[in-house]
């Protein structure tokens, strides 16, 4: 099963994601993740990232493409795949879609987290990660309201979105993504 996890910075969507990866046995493929990975780690990759996530900006789409394909064709995602944080536009989105086409996979459900700015923004300075300061936050959301939203339709038009709330404690907005997941599953996406 592949999904595809999307939703505002500060949404709960990492956390969700975890959660439903334990639950599916999925692979998590978080692009956030493998780029900060590169920056601790003070690769080439992750210096250049940098530059970018630093600043609240989106990295350039063959970066992350090239993550995604590296992490694709590793043997372990033949149990399917957790999107998080990927795709981030709708060129990416095309891009997977020829990703996935080209390996006879379908895409089955895309979660997208419903959170509105003043809660995202109130999480978001609570985190205090390094790319968590104010300015980066406002910058974040209106990268994500311009470029990433844009993906409701493009997924709602497939009719494979899902609109999860995000609001509640963690474990109430678990329950509502995993029942869309069971739900997905329940119409045949359990079997590849
Ligand atoms: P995240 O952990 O998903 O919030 O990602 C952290 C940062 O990594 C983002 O603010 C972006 O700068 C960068 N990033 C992660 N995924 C992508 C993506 N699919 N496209 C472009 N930039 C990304």
């Amino acid at each position: 099963m592949r999904i595809v996890f999307l939703g505002p910075p500060g949404a709960g969507k990492g956390t969700q994601a975890l959660r439903l990866k334990d639950y599916l046995g999925l692979v998590h493929l978080s692009t956030g993740q493998v780029l900060r990975d590169a920056h601790e780690a003070r690769t080439p990759l992750g210096r250049e990232a940098a530059t970018y996530f630093n600043a609240g900006k989106l990295v350039p789409d063959d970066v992350v493409v090239d993550i995604v394909v590296e992490r694709l064709g590793q043997p372990d995602c033949a149990v399917g795949c957790l999107f998080d944080g990927f795709p981030r536009t709708v060129s990416q989105a095309e891009i997977l879609d020829t990703l996935l086409a080209n390996r006879g996979l379908p895409l089955d459900l895309v979660l997208a987290i419903d959170v509105p700015d003043d809660i995202v923004f109130r999480r978001l300075l609570g985190r205090g990660r390094t790319d968590d300061n104010e300015q980066t936050i406002r910058e974040r959301l209106v990268q994500y309201r311009t470029l990433t939203e844009p993906l409701i339709e493009y997924y709602r038009r497939r009719g494979i979105l899902r609109l999860v709330d995000g609001h509640g404690t963690e474990d109430q907005v678990f329950e509502r993504v995993r029942q869309a997941a069971d739900e997905a599953r329940g119409q045949g996406g359990d079997q590849d």
